[in-house]
């Protein structure tokens, strides 16, 4: 049964933890390109891109970034379809347009200096409790607590929490054991060395317990419960969606769109689709569809792909079509075959790519 700690207790010195932790990054710490500065430019890029991604998939895209764009007045004056374009393949693009939104925030509501507190990064678009603590602890040496998805697990395991860590009860719980072992020393050292014993030794599978700097204080590993904890979060019930798309190809070349800038998925290139109604033949949305395009002729239907967002699940029914000359609607673009894959293709389409190979 699990044992709940007040809010208010650990039941070991917080200074302990802290010093394990410190020891350990001293001699096995990472170095990472974003790491030897306290400029608060380079770290809220990376602290951006590591959201949902690993160190390993990041390096490439924040060098390309800093190339690109040197300073956060660079980055604010470029646009945003040059953002989300430089951000195709890293995923997730509501980043990419966040990263833009601040970028232009900051430099003009806020002179071009990031906020220190932890209290008013967290304002700015894309910014959450965690990626704020970050940036204010690494940036500013601020005592900010984090809790990214690497630290949540840590801290499951090392109080061995049985319980859905997103409930807000967890969330409360592991916020106050977060702040409770932040020092208020060396917090740069510490606030890297957390992260770093979340992505390399207590890893989501097979962590490396024996190597454990906190191996003596982590309750998971007393009660054998390592294998089980984080426990599983109970999945949502989300509605289903069909979208009808056409792979229109003239002489090796697709057919793409950009999606508006504002809404669902702003920004990023897709093929041309569009939803199917619930009381709707896929016949009827097809014939729609070719229809806007301003196309004609038969089309053949490929593999069938999934996808699923936070709010709903998509079917995707594609459909490969030959086009003649003559013109299409406006707005959309012509992209070579090998292009395809260097696009900021949303997700759901970059599977649609794969049906093509497979057609
Ligand atoms: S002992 Fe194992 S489970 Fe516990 S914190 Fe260390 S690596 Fe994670």
């Amino acid at each position: 049964m699990q044992h709940w700690l007040k809010l208010a207790e650990l039941d070991f010195p917080p200074e302990q933890f802290a010093r394990f932790l410190l020891d350990w990054y001293g001699r096995e710490g990472r170095s990472l390109p974003w790491r030897n500065t306290r400029d608060p430019y380079p770290i809220w890029l990376a602290e951006i891109m590591l959201q949902q991604t690993t160190v390993a998939a990041v390096s490439d895209y924040f060098q390309r970034f800093i190339e690109r764009f040197p300073t956060l007045q660079a980055l604010a004056e470029a646009s945003l379809e040059e953002v989300i374009d430089l951000w195709a393949g890293l995923g997730y693009y509501s980043r990419a347009r966040n990263l833009h939104a601040t970028a232009v925030r900051v430099t003009t509501v806020f002179a071009g200096e990031f906020p220190r507190s932890a209290a008013e990064l967290q304002q700015l678009p894309g910014i959450g409790r965690s990626t704020a603590g970050a940036i204010s602890a690494l940036a500013f040496e601020q005592h900010a607590a984090i809790l990214d998805g690497n630290v949540r697990r840590v801290l499951c395991r090392l109080f061995a929490l049985q319980e859905a860590p997103r409930s807000s009860r967890a969330e409360k719980q592991l916020w106050a054991w977060s702040e409770m072992l932040t020092p208020h020393e060396r917090i740069h050292d510490y606030t890297q060395a957390i992260m770093d014993l979340g992505a390399t030794v207590c890893t989501p599978r097979k962590p490396l317990c024996d190597q454990c700097p906190v191996g003596e204080l982590c309750r998971a590993r007393q009660l054998d419960l390592v294998a089980v904890l984080p426990l599983k979060q109970a999945s949502k019930k989300i509605p289903t969606r069909r979208e009808v798309v056409l792979l229109v190809n003239r002489n090796g070349r697709y057919l793409v769109r950009r999606r508006p800038a504002a809404g669902f998925l702003g920004g990023l290139w897709e093929f041309p689709g569009s939803y199917v109604n619930e009381d709707e033949r896929l016949e009827q949305r097809l014939a729609w569809l070719k229809a806007e395009l301003g196309l004609s002729g038969p089309a053949r239907k490929l593999a069938e792909v999934e996808h699923v967002y936070s709010h709903f699940r998509l079917k995707v029914i594609p459909y490969l079509l030959e086009a003649g000359a003559g013109s299409v609607a406006e707005g959309s673009d012509w992209v070579e075959r090998s292009e395809l894959t260097t696009i900021a293709l949303h997700g759901a389409h970059k599977k649609v790519l794969a049906t093509l190979a497979e057609g």
